[in-house]
């Protein structure tokens, strides 16, 4: 199965030499069995707030640390923030450490190793990187590392950057008026190229879902590559790629810096759509049941925060710092508040609602891991030949039960008194609809597949 991800992506280990040796010092603490350190220890760091969750046994995390990795993009605000803001801190995990990832492959390899060898525990994924790691089908030598998916960090945020010589071309959310363009390319051997963080997940099929919309076939008529998020800014400069597609800020870096325009916002394409996920190791959950708890639970807190238009300033200044984002607060703010330049002629957008979301929409709880969204990703990997159709026909149902953990996010939310009415009680989120008019029935994936006219299945 590895054939089907792209070998040649890399597998450079990007080991953390300094933690190596608190993890180990951690883990034995752990091991003996000693009462975390006083949270106070943690609050230090974090002189905004001073709030300290009564622990009970119940709640008394096995540990106070935890190795999380994230991406430089708003997916991983909500982690970034429960660090900065003491939520971790305030319910016992006063030791958490929010590492910045060199690009999705370093992600996967040190979620691999694990923080015991100097990689991570978990963090922020696309989706269905988690499923993907459990089933060995991305790790070195398929090792199947088995993971949970424990909640949403975000909706939208996401969008389609285009490069300035594609201006006058049609290119926007309804990719039919740019379909003859594209043909156009092709026929002249110098193929539309368009770029992603990583192949197979998110960013992936929200430019096959686009293209397609518009009758451009993402297989055939384009050539599709992978650039790390980091890179994406340069390398559309040089003329690498005509497009890509990536989470805020990148895209929005690139209109501010001339070089490019917004030809879509995900939040066009699929309104409150399923972007990335908290999800951990099993075998770290399994044996820190608390802890994953508590970890939710500053999560959750932190969404909550972010949510808040009035915190939005601020958080756009903890995210500028250089060991987050390393970006001008002036670029952050404006997508932060909903505030996008579109380009190419296209009306900006003005509106709150199409910004990243972390704890609630107008479709309910965001930061609830609903498992119809996860049979979407499975059912789109099974629409574009990344996974076997027979995933839908037989275990699907299975592995989702095995690696979405909606029940630790329940348990967590009760726990931090979460009101019943943000507590969703059932793991379908209906019926989902796309911009083209489409619709995906977590009851009958099947039809959905039937009624797309391009996809490889
Ligand atoms: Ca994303």
């Amino acid at each position: 199965m590895r054939n089907l991800f792209d070998p040649s992506y890399s597998r450079r280990k990007f080991l953390f030499t300094a933690g190596a040796t608190a993890a180990t010092s951690i883990l034995l603490k752990g091991c003996l069995g000693n009462p975390p350190e006083s949270t106070k220890s943690g609050t230090s760091s974090n002189p905004s707030t001073g709030t300290t969750a009564n622990l009970t046994a119940e709640t008394t995390p096995e540990t106070t640390s935890a190795k999380l990795g994230f991406i430089p993009i708003f997916e991983a605000a909500p982690l970034i923030i429960a660090k900065e803001k003491g939520f971790f801190a305030k319910y016992g995990m006063t030791e958490v450490d929010v590492s910045k990832q060199a690009n999705w492959g370093s992600a996967r390899d040190n979620v691999e190793i694990g923080s015991v060898a100097g990689g991570i525990d978990g963090g922020q994924w696309q989706m269905p990187m988690p499923y993907l790691i459990s089933e060995g089908l991305i790790t070195k030598n398929n090792a199947k590392i088995p993971m949970y998916v424990l909640a949403m960090l975000n909706t939208q945020g996401n969008g389609i950057a285009i490069a300035k010589s594609q201006e006058g071309k049609g290119i926007s959310l309804d990719m039919s008026k740019a379909k003859d363009y594209i043909a156009g390319l092709k026929k002249a051997g110098k193929p539309f190229r368009a770029a992603y963080t990583f192949p197979k997940v998110n960013q992936d099929f929200w430019l096959r879902y686009w293209l397609a919309a518009g009758g451009i076939n993402p297989d055939t008529d384009v050539n599709l590559l992978t650039v790390p998020a980091a890179q994406t800014v340069a390398n559309m400069k040089t003329g690498t790629m005509e497009g890509f597609s990536t989470g805020d800020p990148w895209p929005a870096r690139i209109v501010g810096e001339g070089i490019g325009f917004m030809a879509a916002l995900t939040a066009q394409i699929w309104p409150f759509h399923p972007e990335e996920y908290f999800a951990m190791r099993a075998d770290w959950v399994d044996k820190n049941p608390k802890a994953t708890k508590a970890l939710l639970k500053g999560i959750m807190e932190a969404q909550q925060w972010c949510d808040k238009k009035e915190n939005r300033p601020e958080m756009a200044q903890i995210l500028s710092n250089a060991k987050y984002y390393n970006v001008p607060v002036k670029i952050l703010e404006p997508m932060l508040l909903g505030t996008y330049i579109m380009g190419d002629n296209q009306p900006g957008i003005e509106d709150f609602q199409k910004a990243a979301m972390y704890w609630k929409s107008p479709r309910g709880s965001v930061s609830y891991p609903y498992k119809s969204l996860d049979l979407w990703f499975l059912t789109e990997s099974v629409r574009w030949g990344f996974l076997p159709p027979s995933t839908l026909e037989n275990n699907a149902k299975a592995l989702i039960a095995k690696v979405n953990r909606s029940d630790i996010w329940k348990e967590a939310a009760k726990e931090a008194g979460i009101p019943a009415a943000d507590i969703p009680t059932n793991d379908s989120r209906g019926v989902e609809k796309f911009f083209d008019g489409k619709v995906f029935d977590p009851e009958n994936p099947k039809a959905y597949l039937d009624s797309l006219a391009i996809k490889k299945v």
